[in-house]
């Protein structure tokens, strides 16, 4: 099958694409490196079954394909807050564009929603059931409603369009290859444990999640695509649920750290308990998760190991390290100054659009970045050179 990830080059969207090309399908992965990176998806970059594409979800394109997973979306606080409209924006307009094609190409489409659509929850633990506790204006609305609206485009692309839909509610998913400064739990609280630095608790730590380790949530994305009859939200996570206090001396106690714990003000709207009920998940596809915190904790552990002492070794001329050591400001600042040059040293979509393929939708859906499709060798070597150049631009 030929498969199209968007936000392909973040966390989850990198080990669902390597996931598929294993299993022996052609991958397209949509990314505009806002959150995720090349480096991601390095092991992929060549390979005959994968085609990366530089693409702004907002903008439309049109790409053949069988399936689609909508992954694009800011996932952690401070990148979604960092640019509320352009997170509302990726959602509403991201999914809009990917629901068009999936409606033009008749794909079966999965959209990456998140069990923040259940807000600061009331019930507990959350059934599908739920219709959640939101705050409509606050400063997580512009990913929470963003979400519910997404939802809501794909029910009705459903019911009017006959559109063939998936709706996955991700809870909290960890693992290797999260953003080392994305403010999130895990990897804040494992870089500061490695770091020596005190563990950031907000609040009295007494706020609860389940968290799932990335292995577990790819095969229950697959298996929910995959699944018949399926076309209404599905709870995917582990219901195992911790404290934040509990998480910080967990991590402090496999990385045998000595940071202290450090109290701070708990942001505006932080959900107070967070578990899903994967009932449905059970039942639907036989799928539940079978990596425990302590077992998902040591990969991502001695993920963040490597990129930690990379960092203290200084970040000239390593790519990555640069990329690391570059502040949220400044990231913005030159995907920013990337965007209104065109993309820098993207290859135009004009040169590569092929196979029925061919980017729309404004000034700068016409320049999109391509590689490593199965043949492009001279566009792969291009790419490959840029990336080394600029891995994680
Ligand atoms: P991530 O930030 O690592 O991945 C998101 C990817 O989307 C990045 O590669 C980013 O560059 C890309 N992206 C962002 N905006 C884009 C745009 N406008 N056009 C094209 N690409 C864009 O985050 P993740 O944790 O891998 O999350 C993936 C998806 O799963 C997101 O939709 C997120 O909302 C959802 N989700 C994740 C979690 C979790 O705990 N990780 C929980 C619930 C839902
Ligand atoms: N959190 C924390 N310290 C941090 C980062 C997060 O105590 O350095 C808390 C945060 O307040 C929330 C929980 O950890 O209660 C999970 O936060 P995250 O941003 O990972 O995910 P979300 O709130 O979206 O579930």
């Amino acid at each position: 099958m030929r498969i199209l990830v968007t936000g392909g080059a973040g966390f989850i969207g990198s080990h669902l694409s390597e996931r598929l090309v294993e299993q022996g399908h052609d991958v397209v992965c949509l990314d505009n490196y806002f959150t995720g990176s090349k480096h991601n998806v390095q092991k992929l970059l060549g390979h005959h079954h994968f085609e990366l594409i530089r693409h702004d979800v907002i903008n439309y394109i049109d790409i053949e394909c069988d399936q689609i997973y909508n992954l694009a979306c800011p996932a952690s606080p401070i990148h979604y807050q960092h640019d509320a409209v352009r997170t509302i924006h990726a959602n509403v307009l991201g999914v809009t564009n990917m629901l068009e094609l999936a409606k033009r190409t008749r794909a079966r489409i999965l959209q990456a929603s998140t069990s923040e659509v259940y807000g600061d929850p009331q019930v507990h633990p959350q059934p599908e059931s739920y219709w959640g506790h939101v705050n409509p204006i606050g400063p997580r609305s512009c990913y929470d409603e963003g979400k519910r609206v997404a939802e809501t485009l794909m029910m009705d692309y459903h019911r009017q369009h006959a559109v063939d839909i998936r709706i996955a509610r991700i809870f909290n998913t960890y693992g290797p290859r999260m953003a080392v400064h994305d403010g999130r739990v895990v990897s804040s609280f494992i870089v500061q444990a490695l770091q020596g630095k005190p563990i950031t608790v907000f609040g009295a730590g007494t706020q609860t999640r389940s968290f799932c380790f990335v292995s577990d949530m790819v095969g229950a994305l697959i298996a929910l695509m995959n699944a018949e009859g399926a076309s209404r939200p599905v709870n995917l996570g582990n219901p195992e649920e911790f404290t934040i206090r509990q998480l910080a001396e967990t991590v402090r106690e496999i990385t045998g750290s000595k940071s202290p714990i450090l109290t701070q003000p708990l942001p505006q709207d932080d959900p107070v308990q967070r578990q899903p009920d994967i009932g449905l998940a059970r039942k639907l596809l036989g799928w539940s998760p079978t990596v425990s915190l302590r077992e998902g904790l040591a990969p991502t552990i001695a993920y963040f190991e490597q990129l930690v002492y990379r960092m203290s070794r200084g970040s000239a001329g390593n790519p990555l390290a640069e990329r690391l050591s570059r502040s949220m400001p400044e990231r913005l600042a030159a995907i920013e100054v990337e965007n209104r040059n065109g993309g820098g040293e993207r290859i135009s979509g004009d040169e590569h659009a092929g196979g029925g393929e061919r980017a729309g939708g404004g000034e700068r859906a016409g320049s999109v970045e391509r590689a490593g499709s199965g043949d492009g060798d001279r566009r792969q070597a291009a790419d490959r050179r840029r990336a080394g150049r600029r891995i994680g631009s």
